[in-house]
This record gives structure tokens, sequence and C-alpha cells, in this order.
């Protein structure tokens, strides 16, 4: 509502993480605002599905070069796919805090202090990230804690922190909060945002995760249904879903251009839009 040029903030546990909101990034970078990402890992222990495939060969067969390969390469590795994905969408200030993983809150407490500093650096007026329990998505039981669950509460705590009154430094409280739909159900979602034109530069960020395994392939197809989704139920060709912490304060009751054009359009206008004619 502010024509102001508004601070997002996004922190995650691991720099895959950071591609579920991507393309709202780009929308936001290419209207002038700015956008930092931070990852609270460096992401060496997961998803590292090469090794994994490895291992799974008799010791005779497996491939010395995958086998040796240190976490630290495999850090770097992470740390250079997730600068080259950001760039694709206009972003530059990527902050790797690299704290060992399982990330677990009460065995690195002065993550809350690193995250407060960025906080207290970036000024954000926006703040995005994972979900705050683990029975967003997937409905695993409640309480179970992993990284990225750990990560939103080493964050949120250091939203706290930024926001008290500490001797010389200027507090700071972050005006929205929002949480990535993909780790929630379809019914749970807030509020999508329509990334149609910003689908080929998450399939071109998706592929370059090399260090997952995403092919060219796998990536298209993987964009195209998860992201397809989001946007088909909510009337567009691609979206990314989010989720309020809790209720906004407005100045009116607030309907979106996208929701009014939604409404207007015609059956015709509307399937065209859905198959991607232009
Ligand atoms: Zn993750």
């Amino acid at each position: 509502m502010t024509s102001e040029p508004l601070r997002l903030l996004v922190v995650s546990a691991h720099p895959h993480d950071f591609t579920h909101c991507a393309g709202t990034c780009g929308v936001h970078t290419a209207r002038g605002d700015s956008v930092t990402v931070v990852s609270v890992t460096s992401g060496a222990y997961t998803h590292n599905e090469e090794l994994h495939d490895e291992l799974m060969k008799p010791e005779a067969e497996r491939d010395p070069a995958i086998i040796n390969r240190t976490p630290e390469d495999y850090a770097a590795g992470k740390e250079t796919e997730l600068r080259q994905a950001c760039a694709i969408f206009g972003i530059t200030d990527v902050r790797i805090l690299g704290f060992p993983q399982p990330f677990r809150l009460e065995n690195y407490p002065e993550s809350i202090e690193a995250l407060r500093d960025v906080i207290l650096d970036v000024r954000p007026h926006v703040l995005i990230t994972t979900s705050p329990s683990s029975d967003g998505q997937r409905r695993v039981v409640s309480g179970t804690r992993d990284d990225h669950t750990e990560s939103v509460r080493a964050l949120m705590d250091a939203r706290v922190m930024a926001s008290a009154y500490v001797r010389h430094t200027r507090p700071h409280r972050i005006a929205a909060t929002y949480f990535m739909g993909v780790y929630f159900q379809r019914d749970e979602l807030d509020f999508v945002v329509d990334v149609s034109d910003w689908f080929e530069q998450r399939v071109q960020a998706e592929a370059l995760f090399e260090s997952q395994g995403h092919t060219p392939a796998w990536a298209r197809r993987r964009i195209d249904v998860s992201v397809g989704n989001t946007g088909w139920f909510a009337g567009t060709l691609y979206g990314e879903g989010f989720v309020r912490e809790g209720p906004e304060l407005l100045p009116r009751i607030v309907v979106s251009e996208a929701a009014l054009t939604r409404a207007a359009e015609s059956h015709a206008a509307h399937r065209h839009k859905i198959v991607g004619d232009k």
C-alpha cells in the first residue's frame, strides 16, 4: 500500500528453501524493493542425493570422487548455487550463516544473536520464512523438530531481541511476517502471489541445484506441477502461496487489482491465461 520501496528478508534453514518464494522476490526486486536472503546452515548435510546413491552401491563400484568429497566442498558448491539462483531474481545480498547440522537451537543459541544482527542491519519491513511447526505440510507429529522449525524458532527469538530496547541500538520492528506456502496445506494459504512471469526463472533456479541431483527436465516438471498447482487453484498460470503469521492491520477492506481482474474476466480469457497464451 505504500509506494516506498520495501525491504524484504528471507530466512530459511537451507540454501534451496529460498526458491519456494523466489518468484515473489523477483516481482519485488523488479518494482525496486530490496531482498536479502539468509540461510542459517550451509546445507552441507542435506540433499546429498549423489552421495546417497553412491553409498547404496557395492563398495568396489563406488566413485571415489563422490565418496571422498568433503562436506566443506559440498557446502561451497551449494553456496555458489544459491548465489546464482538469487542473481536470477535480482538478489545480490546473500548471507550464509553456516551453523552446523542438524541445526538445534539449544546447541547453537548464538544463532539468535547472529539473526538479530542481520535484522538490525537489514531492517526489513517484511520477513519471509519457512513453517514454524513441523505439522505444516506433511502432518508429521506435532513437536517433531528439524532444521527448518529450529531455524524459525531462532528467528522468532531474534525478532523479539531486535525490537527490544538495547542501549545505543535503534530497535527494529518488522511490519509483516509470512510463511512460505509450500509447508502448508492449500486451504491454509492466506494469499497467492502471481508469479506467472517468473516461471522460466523458477525452472532455471531449480535446475541450478545440481548438488541435489536436479536436472533441467526434473526442474521443469517440478515447477510446472508445484507452482502450476498453486497458480491453478488461485486462478492464474503460476503462483506462490503464503501464510500470514497473524491478522494484519489494514486501512480498509483491500481487494487486489489481480482479484478484481480475475472476477471480471471471461471464461475464454481465463482459459487463455491458464495455458499461458499471451
Ligand atoms: Zn530445507
